[in-house]
This record gives C-alpha cells, structure tokens and sequence, in this order.
C-alpha cells in the first residue's frame, strides 16, 4: 500500500467503528518536541532510568531526579499539542473515541481539548508532583522554586513523606484505578488505534493486545516495527500527524 492506501484504510476503520479507543506512547509527543526513549537519540541513549527503590533510598537520587525534571522544564513548558493530539482531541469530541488511554506524562492530550476523564494516564503525569504517603498535591512551579532555592525538594508540609513527580517509575506499582479504566475501555472498545508506541513496555502495551483478543479491530501508526505488527489489521510505518491529521481531516 502507498502512502494515501493507507490514510484511506485508515480513514475506512474509523468510520466502521462505533466506540474506538486511542492508545498512546511517546511517538505522538515527538512533533512537538519532546524527545521520546526508544528512537535513535531518544533519552535512553543518553542516561539511565532511575528506579522506584532508589528514590526512596537515597536523598542523591532523589535530588538527580528533580534535577533531570527541572532540565526537562524548557521543552515541557514549551510544548504545545501537534497535529496528532489535535486529530485525537477532534475523534473524540465527535464521540467516536471513548477514551485516550497514554503512557505519556506530559499533560498534551488535555492540553489539546480532551476532558480530563476521558484521558487515562498508565504513567502519571509529570506536570505536578505529590506526597507518595497521604497524596497531597504540590504545583511544579513551587516545587521548581523549592529546588532553585535550596537545592532540594521539600519533603511534605503534612506528613513529613516523600515527595516525587507523579510518575509512575521502574520499579513502581502501575495505578489501580487508571489500569481499571482502561482495561474497562479496551473490554467495551471495537477498534483501538496505537499512535507512537514501541509496545514493549508492559502491563502497558497488554491493552492493545487484548483488545485485538477479544475482537476488535487494531491499527497501529508508529515510524519503526512495533511488538504487535504481526497481529495488527493495519499497521501505518509513518508520522502520526500527516497520518492521521489526513485521516481526520484535521490540520
Ligand atoms: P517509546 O520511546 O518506547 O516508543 C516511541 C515510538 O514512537 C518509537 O517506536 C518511535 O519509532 C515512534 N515515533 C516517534 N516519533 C514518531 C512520530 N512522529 N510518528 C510516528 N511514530 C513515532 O515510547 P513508549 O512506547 O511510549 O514507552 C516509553 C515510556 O516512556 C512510556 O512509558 C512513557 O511513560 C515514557 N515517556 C513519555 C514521554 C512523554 O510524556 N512525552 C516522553 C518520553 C518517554
Ligand atoms: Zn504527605
């Protein structure tokens, strides 16, 4: 199939479905600059993971975390949704997708006009932060501040816990009610459209496998192979915003 075979196959599951969801990763973020892990480049040819544990072990971890976070500021802040977000946010404002289930943590799919409880985070988001004990809420910027200032993040002014982006890290346990939701979703679904996901990192990438199990249609648009080509219905190696921009009819 050429290039515009392929919108138009696309562009056909769509319109067959009655209730798709959408399942994203940190390919559909790229257009707007923020780099992703696993392309050439990515982050993870440039420093390693910091695990759960070690954050909770040691004060130099943690202060290595915030400042990566804090080095991330200036592409986070100035990320704006693409033309990938946008043609999601229009699918499900049309009331076609039900739900955006995301492993990003960079807050674009709200940002982009999908309401908040249709946007499922696997990852956490790591535009805000909190307590890992009673889940007390801190703003980025004051925890910025905190950080420019002393060097350090505060530990919590309610109960003296920990305090960490609100992520999910290696090593952490995935969120109960975000994996209930979604698996809720994918259960419910009868397409679901993989935009930008190596599909490697599990539990998350299970959700596009048993939604193909259970019977419904998966497409997936990626630039490089991804784990489920082989049982995709259609499987689009291209850029997510010309892909589906022209899919949708967005731009
Ligand atoms: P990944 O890095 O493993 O895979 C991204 C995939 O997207 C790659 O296969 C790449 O070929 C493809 N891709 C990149 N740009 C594309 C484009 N414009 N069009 C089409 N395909 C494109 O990402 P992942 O599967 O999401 O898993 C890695 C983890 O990294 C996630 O758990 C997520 O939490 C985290 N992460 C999030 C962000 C973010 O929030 N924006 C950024 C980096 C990493
Ligand atoms: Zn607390």
């Amino acid at each position: 199939m050429d290039e515009a075979q392929e919108i138009a196959a696309l562009s056909r599951l769509i319109g067959e479905a009655r209730r798709a969801v959408v399942f994203t990763g940190a390919g559909i973020s790229t257009e707007s600059g923020i780099p992703d892990f696993r392309s050439p480049g990515g982050i993870w040819q440039q420093m390693k993971p910091i695990y759960f544990q070690d954050f909770i072990a040691s004060a130099e971890a943690r202060r290595e975390s915030w400042r990566r976070r804090f080095a991330q500021d200036p592409v986070m802040r100035g990320a704006e949704p693409n033309r990938g977000h946008r043609a999601v946010a229009r699918l499900v404002r049309e009331g076609k997708v039900s739900a955006v289930i995301t492993q990003n943590i960079d807050g674009l799919h709200q940002a982009s006009g999908v309401p908040d409880r249709q946007v499922i985070e696997l990852h956490g988001s790591t535009m805000y932060g909190h307590c890992l004990d009673c889940a007390e809420r801190y703003e980025i910027e004051d925890l910025r501040a905190q950080y420019e200032r002393d060097g350090d993040v505060h530990d919590c002014r309610a109960c003296g816990g920990l305090v960490k982006t609100a992520t999910i890290s290696f090593g952490q346990q995935m969120p109960e009610v975000p994996m209930l939701r979604a698996a809720q979703e994918i259960e419910a679904c009868d397409l679901c459209i993989v935009l930008g996901s190596s599909l490697v990192v599990y539990p998350a990438a299970a959700f596009p496998e048993t939604a193909k199990r259970k019977g419904a249609k998966l497409a997936i648009v990626n630039r490089e192979a991804t784990g489920l080509d082989d049982i995709a219905d259609l499987v689009i190696h291209r850029g997510i915003g010309d892909v589906l921009g022209a899919a949708v009819g967005t731009n």
